[in-house]
C-alpha cells in the first residue's frame, strides 16, 4: 500500500513503476471521501485529476517525465483563482464566480506537472483564526473535532494533516498559513512579501497578503517555493531578486545560527504554561547544540495586534468594495431594491458578519476624522518595526518565537469574543507587518494531546537560511509524533 512520505519518494515509486499517477490520484480521491465530514474540500475535480494523472503516466510511458511536481497531488485554498473552477473566497457574495484565469503560482505549479485536485475551505475573504466564518460551514481538526483547525486557511491544513492531499496552498496575511499549521501539526510556511505573486489571490489586504505552503516536511516546502517563487510582471509588488534552488540548498550542511528568542513574546501572559516551559526547554538544547541563543527585548509586542488590524481591515474596506453586485458573483435577488439598493442588499446578503464587521471598521479607521488618530497612527506603528526588525537582523539570523498562544481551541469558543480571536494572532501578524518570511514547525505535542508549534523568521528573502535551519529542526528536535489518520 502507499502512503506518502515525500515527494522525492513518491518520485521513486512512479520511476520504478510500483505505484502510477492514475493510482495515487484515485487513493486520494477514496481519502476526500472518507474524511468528507471534515469539511476540508468546497470542491473536488475529481475527473480532471484523474486524466491529469492519465496524461502524466502516459508521458513517464514515452521516457520524457517532465516537471519538478510531476504527479504532485496539490489542494488549493477557495482565494486562489483556478481557470474555468469557480472561486468564492468562501464567501456567498462570490457565488457562481468563475475565473478567467489562473493564479500564477498555480499557473506555475501546472506547468511542473503537479495536479489540482480542488478547492479548499477557509475563513470567509481570509479574515479568521478559526475557520468557523465560511458559507460552508466549520472544518473540523482532524485530531478531535470538537477542535477548530485553526485558520484562515483551516481546509488547507486539514487537507494535509489528513492525508488528503501531499501539499496545499494557503494564504497569509497575519498568520493564516502558519497558525493553522500549528494547531494541525503541519509545516507551514510564509513566504518573505513579494517573494511570490499575488496575481490571481483574491485580495484581503494587499500590503500583507502572501501565498504560503502547507506540507509534511522541509524538503516538499522548498522545492515547491522555488516553482511558484520569482518576477511575475502582473503583480508589480513581485520580487526581481533571482530564486534560490531551494531544493538543493537545503541539502548542505546545517551551520551555527546566531537565534534572538523574543523576551516579551515567551513571558506574555497569554502564553500557555507548558508551551512556555517546553519552548524554554527547546532554547536552551539549541544553546548546547553550539547555536548562539540570546533572549532579547522587544517591547513592541502589544502594539502589532492593534496595529495589524487597523491597517488590514482599512486595506480591507478598500478591497472589497469591488463587490457590489454588479462585477462578480451574486445579486440580490430582490426586485424592489432598486438603484442604488441592490448595492447595499446584495452586500447586506452577501457578506458575513466578521467580514461586514472589518469593513466597518477599516471605513472608520480611515474616515476624516479619524484618519490621523488611527491609521497614520497604525503606519507609524508599522515602520517602527520595521526599523528594529532591521537591527535584530544585523545581530541574528533567526527569530523564535511561539507560532500561538494555546493550542486548538474547542470550535465555537472564540466565536462571541472578538477581540480574544484577534489577540490569538499576537505572534504571527509581526512578520506581514515587516514583510519577513516565517515558518511554524510541528515540533511539539501538549500533554491535552495535541501538536504546537515553533515558529522561526529570518530577513526579506532569507527563505534559504530558514528553510535550512527548519530541515535540521525537524530532524533533530521533533518530538510530536504525526499519527496515521
Ligand atoms: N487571523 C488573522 C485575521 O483574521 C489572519 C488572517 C490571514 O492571515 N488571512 O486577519
Amino acid at each position: 500500500m502507499f502512503t506518502f512520505s515525500s515527494i522525492r519518494e513518491y518520485h521513486k515509486a512512479l520511476l520504478t513503476g510500483s505505484i502510477s499517477c492514475r493510482e495515487t490520484v484515485s487513493l486520494y480521491l477514496e481519502r476526500i471521501n472518507r474524511f468528507s465530514h471534515l469539511n476540508a474540500f468546497i470542491a473536488v475535480y475529481a475527473e480532471e485529476a484523474l486524466s491529469a494523472a492519465d496524461r502524466l503516466d502516459q508521458e513517464r510511458k514515452s521516457g520524457c517525465q517532465s516537471g519538478k511536481l510531476h504527479g504532485v497531488v496539490i489542494g488549493i485554498k477557495d482565494v486562489l483563482c483556478y481557470r474555468d473552477h469557480p472561486v468564492t473566497a468562501s464567501s456567498k457574495i462570490l457565488e457562481g464566480f468563475n475565473p478567467l484565469y489562473n493564479a500564477t503560482a498555480v499557473e506555475w505549479l501546472l506547468n511542473q506537472g503537479a495536479i489540482i485536485i480542488g478547492h479548499l475551505n477557509c475563513d470567509e475573504f481570509a479574515m479568521g483564526s478559526s475557520n468557523e466564518n465560511s458559507v460552508y460551514g466549520r472544518v473540523k481538526n482532524a485530531l478531535n473535532y470538537d477542535l477548530v483547525p485553526g485558520g484562515s486557511s483551516g481546509g488547507s491544513a486539514v487537507a494535509v494533516q489528513a492525508g488528503l492531499c501531499m501539499i496545499s496552498l494557503g494564504s497569509d496575511t497575519g498568520g493564516s498559513v502558519r497558525q493553522p499549521a500549528d494547531f494541525c501539526g503541519v509545516v507551514g510556511l510564509k513566504p518573505t512579501y513579494g517573494r511570490v505573486s499575488r496575481y490571481g489571490l483574491i485580495a484581503y489586504a494587499s500590503s500583507f497578503d502572501q501565498i504560503g505552503i502547507f506540507g509534511t516536511n522541509i524538503p516538499d516546502v522548498a522545492l515547491v517555493l522555488e516553482v511558484i517563487s520569482g518576477f511575475d510582471g502582473r503583480d508589480s509588488t513581485s520580487s526581481r531578486q533571482t530564486v534560490p534552488e531551494y531544493s538543493r540548498g537545503i541539502q548542505e550542511p546545517a551551520s551555527i545560527y546566531r537565534i534572538a528568542v523574543l523576551k516579551e513574546a515567551m513571558e506574555h501572559p497569554s502564553l500557555d504554561p507548558e508551551i512556555r516551559e517546553q519552548l524554554s526547554r527547546f532554547t536552551e538544547q539549541l544553546k548546547a547544540a553550539g547555536h548562539l541563543v540570546e533572549e532579547i527585548s522587544f517591547d513592541l509586542l502589544d502594539f502589532i495586534v492593534p496595529a495589524y488590524y487597523v491597517l488590514t481591515t482599512a486595506e480591507a474596506s478598500s478591497n472589497l468594495s469591488r463587490f457590489d453586485g454588479v462585477r462578480y458573483g451574486t445579486r440580490t435577488a430582490d426586485p424592489e431594491a432598486g438603484y442604488p439598493g441592490f448595492y447595499r442588499k446584495t452586500r447586506s446578503e452577501g457578506f458575513g458578519k466578521e467580514v461586514k464587521r472589518r469593513i466597518l471598521l477599516g471605513t472608520f479607521v480611515l474616515s476624516s476624522g479619524y484618519y490621523e488618530a488611527y491609521f497614520t497612527r497604525a503606519q507609524q506603528v508599522r515602520k517602527i518595526l520595521t526599523d528594529r526588525t532591521r537591527l535584530i537582523f544585523n545581530q541574528f539570523d533567526i527569530i523564535l518565537t511561539p507560532t500561538v498562544p494555546t493550542t486548538a481551541f474547542r470550535a465555537g469558543e472564540k466565536m462571541t469574543d472578538p477581540v480574544a480571536m484577534y489577540l490569538a494572532d499576537l505572534y504571527t501578524v509581526y512578520a506581514n507587518l515587516v514583510g519577513i518570511p516565517g515558518i511554524s514547525l510541528p515540533l511539539f505535542q501538549h500533554s491535552n494531546g495535541m501538536p504546537f508549534g515553533i515558529q522561526a523568521m529570518t530577513n526579506r528573502f532569507q527563505e534559504l537560511s530558514l528553510l535550512r535551519f527548519s530541515k535540521e529542526l525537524m530532524q533533530q528536535y521533533k518530538s510530536y509524533e504525526t499519527p496515521t489518520l
